[in-house]
């Protein structure tokens, strides 16, 4: 399984924005983006005009690093929004949005997507009972995911689940705080998203 292994806190100096990667720290002036919020990479300073397509492909990889999906898996998920009628930017962004390692980080259960996607991968959460080890994990309405009991003991679900819910939990999951558990009560909107996404853009690049 395939997945990003480089410093955070470069994909946020790509795209020349906030992606809140890297938790806590995200919040602090040690910010990569608040000290230099240059792109990285020897020729940064030369200024560019961007053209169409790279203001496309820039927030087309801006929705992937948030998501922490590679290119191959982000492109299958615009297939299946195109497939799909209606909206084909809100559609894509549900996918996004129901993946389970998002929803770990969406109930407030660990500070950022990548603490969440290794928290799933080490078989921290299962849904509806069973143990689940994808982080990608499509999520239907009525999902209850749990943290599996053996691990509730553990230190580093005590640290977790002290000062929850630190951030505003979406509209589409329901949390409950007396057993940490969260349920998906609807498909998440388009109002959900934590920060802001031009699907139209994302669409337009993949429609070229
Ligand atoms: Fe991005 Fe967080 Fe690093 Fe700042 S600290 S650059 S928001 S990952």
């Amino acid at each position: 399984m395939a997945r990003y292994t480089g410093p955070a806190c470069r994909l946020c100096r790509r795209v020349g924005e906030k992606l809140f990667l890297k938790g806590e720290r995200c919040f602090t002036p040690k910010c990569a983006i608040e000290r230099r919020r240059t792109p990285p990479g020897d020729r940064s300073q030369r200024r560019r005009r961007i053209s169409d397509h790279g203001i496309q492909l820039k927030e087309k990889q801006k929705a992937r690093y948030m998501y922490g999906v590679m290119e191959r898996q982000f492109s299958r998920y615009m297939d299946q929004a195109f497939k799909k009628p209606g909206v084909t930017g809100q559609y894509l962004m549900e996918l996004l949005e129901r993946r389970l390692d998002n929803a770990v980080y969406r109930l407030g259960f660990c500070d950022s997507r990548r603490q969440a996607r290794q928290l799933v991968l080490h078989g921290h959460f299962a849904v509806n009972g069973r143990k689940t080890k994808i982080p990608s994990y499509a999520l239907s309405q009525g999902d209850v995911i749990t943290w599996k009991e053996s691990h509730k003991e553990r230190d580093f679900f005590k640290a977790f689940t002290e000062d929850i819910p630190k951030r505003p939990v979406p509209q589409w999951l329901n949390l409950d705080t007396t057993h940490m558990s969260g349920t998906v009560a609807s498909m998440p909107a388009a109002e959900d998203l934590e920060q802001a996404i031009d699907t139209r853009l994302i669409v337009e690049y993949y429609s070229r």
